[in-house]
């Protein structure tokens, strides 16, 4: 059993990007700049958010952010989002969710101008992405993609089984493993609550991404030998152990099916380090697109 391990990976791909950065201010173009609207005081999107802005830092990025009231009407929201399409120096814009109910995600995630939705959430960025298109691939799959890469993992007739079918991890990511390239050519099965069988469904599978959000869901008996596994979850359970308060935990019950693997990611130190390599990833490519 190998570890996929997201600091060894992520932080190669920061590097690279922290080259190409200092390469174009060399030549005197633009830094990319990241633009990050964060709303209300939620303590999981106040980490993340931080971590985006920490990570821009580190690899030479530019990055503003701004911080609305959990009140804030979708006017408001609105207007920050049309100034940061008409700002010419910002080349990403991320809202971070989840938002406030009386916002519609929807109406806001399409409001963002396509050439800065570095999240790869506009309707129009998903489309380009069945088509397989050039585009803004979703954070998270992205990463996920960048890690089966690193580590040259065979995916082309594999047969893939994604549990969960959100708009940000297990749809795209179904997609993205079904696409005539690598990492792809995966026969893909899209598993989510009201899938039955899914063990048996899992015990099929050659590769195993959990994309649900149940600490430790995914166990040892759903698991055949050799099975790469991709752990998506981040849920903060409580542990009083912990200087926090909480622990982070994944979707599988890691030290029972660890043994079981050819790869498995970790939680934490897995897919959440990809998902922020591959936003800045996305970042820089706005920026020299344009
Ligand atoms: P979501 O709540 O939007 O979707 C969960 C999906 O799981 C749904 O499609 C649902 O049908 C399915 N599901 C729920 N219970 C199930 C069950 N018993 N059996 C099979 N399927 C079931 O969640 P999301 O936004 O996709 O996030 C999933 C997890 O990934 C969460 O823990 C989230 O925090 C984490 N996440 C991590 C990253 C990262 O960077 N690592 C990024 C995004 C989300």
């Amino acid at each position: 059993m190998q570890i996929l391990d997201g600091k060894i990976v992520s932080q190669a791909v920061k590097d690279a990007i922290k080259i190409k950065t200092d390469a174009l201010k060399s030549a005197g173009k633009k830094t990319p700049h990241l633009a990050a609207i964060l709303i209300g005081s939620n303590g999981a999107s106040e980490t993340y958010v931080a971590s985006k802005v920490k990570n821009c830092k580190e690899v030479g990025f530019k990055s503003s952010l701004i911080r609305l009231p959990e009140t804030v009407d979708e006017a408001t929201l609105v207007t920050a989002i049309e100034q940061l399409n008409a700002d010419g120096d910002v080349d990403g814009i991320l809202v971070q969710l989840p938002l406030p109910k009386q916002i519609s995600e929807a109406k806001i995630i399409s409001l963002i101008h396509p050439d800065k939705d570095v999240d790869g959430f506009h309707p129009m960025s998903i489309g380009k992405m069945v088509q397989g298109l050039p585009t803004f691939i979703p954070a998270t799959p992205y990463g996920i993609l960048l890690m089966l890469e690193h580590y040259k993992i065979d995916t082309k007739g594999k047969h893939a089984v994604v549990i969960g079918r959100s708009n940000i991890v297990g749809r795209p990511i179904s997609i993205l493993l079904s696409r005539n390239t690598y990492p792809g050519n995966c026969t893909v099965t899209v598993c989510h609550s009201h899938t039955h069988n899914l063990r048996e469904i899992c015990l099929q599978a050659d590769i195993i991404v959990a994309a649900l959000g149940i600490p430790g869901f995914l166990k040892a008996d759903m698991v055949k030998e050799n099975t790469v596994v991709i752990d998506v979850g981040i849920t903060r359970v409580k542990d009083i152990t912990k200087k926090s308060g909480f622990a982070i935990k994944g979707d599988v019950d890691f030290v029972n099916v660890a043994p079981k693997c050819s790869y498995i990611t970790p939680v934490p130190g897995g897919v959440g380090l990809m998902t922020i390599a591959a936003l800045l990833m996305n970042t820089y490519n706005a920026c020299e697109q344009k």
